[in-house]
């Protein structure tokens, strides 16, 4: 059965901060604080492992937004978008905050990894023989197979360099974020057709 629902994208901007990785020299390498949660095959860092050690201090958010994204694929919230989710989607979504910042990563208590073949995905080799995960798991240009929603989950995409979580929610909560007051700038609401899985 195909399922409208709304995606919940963050907006680019000119900077996104890098929270569980750091440059050295031109190149992006993970922090020591969580060197011994990345994977010894793909380098990637166990995420949720390093959300619940705690966020490094000192990372610079330049973004003017109530929502933006991180480099490395986190959902960042300010205080007050933080009470605004917390009213639409009551106990759903977890909240670690950053130090030194008014912002916190949240991140929906429901995440979904695709697995291999989903229709709607398209999955990049390799596949890490130590952690199991894709290089690089995408949309395709096809309605996705999606869980129930119940009303919001995410969706965990993958880049080289970990996890790209995409919120996902129902049609009439995408409408209500659209609708928060003070807007909730930064976040895009795109209907997109999806697959209900059983
Ligand atoms: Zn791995």
């Amino acid at each position: 059965m195909t399922l409208r629902l709304s995606l919940l994208v963050p907006h680019d901007s000119v900077e996104h901060p890098l929270l569980l990785h750091r440059f050295q020299d031109d190149r992006i390498v993970v922090r020591e604080e969580f060197a011994d949660l990345a994977c010894s095959g793909c380098n990637k860092v166990d995420e949720a492992a390093a959300l619940e050690r705690g966020l490094p201090s000192g990372v610079a958010i330049r973004s003017r937004r109530p929502i933006s994204l991180a480099a490395d694929g986190f959902y960042l919230v300010t205080g007050l978008a933080k009470s605004q989710l917390q009213s639409l989607f009551p106990d759903r979504i977890s909240y670690y905050p950053l130090p030194g910042t008014n912002h916190y990563v949240a991140s929906p208590r429901t995440n979904w990894s695709p697995p291999h073949e989903s229709s709607g995905y398209q999955f990049e080799a390799p596949l890490c023989p130590v952690c199991q995960r894709w290089r690089g798991v995408y949309f395709d240009n096809s309605p996705s197979i999606v869980p129930a929603v119940g009303p919001v989950l995410s969706i965990v995409m993958e880049n080289g360099m970990g996890a790209c979580p995409i919120w996902v929610t129902t049609e009439e909560a995408g409408t209500q974020v659209a609708a928060l007051k003070p807007p909730l700038s930064g976040m895009a609401v795109v209907p997109r057709e999806f697959l209900a899985a059983n």
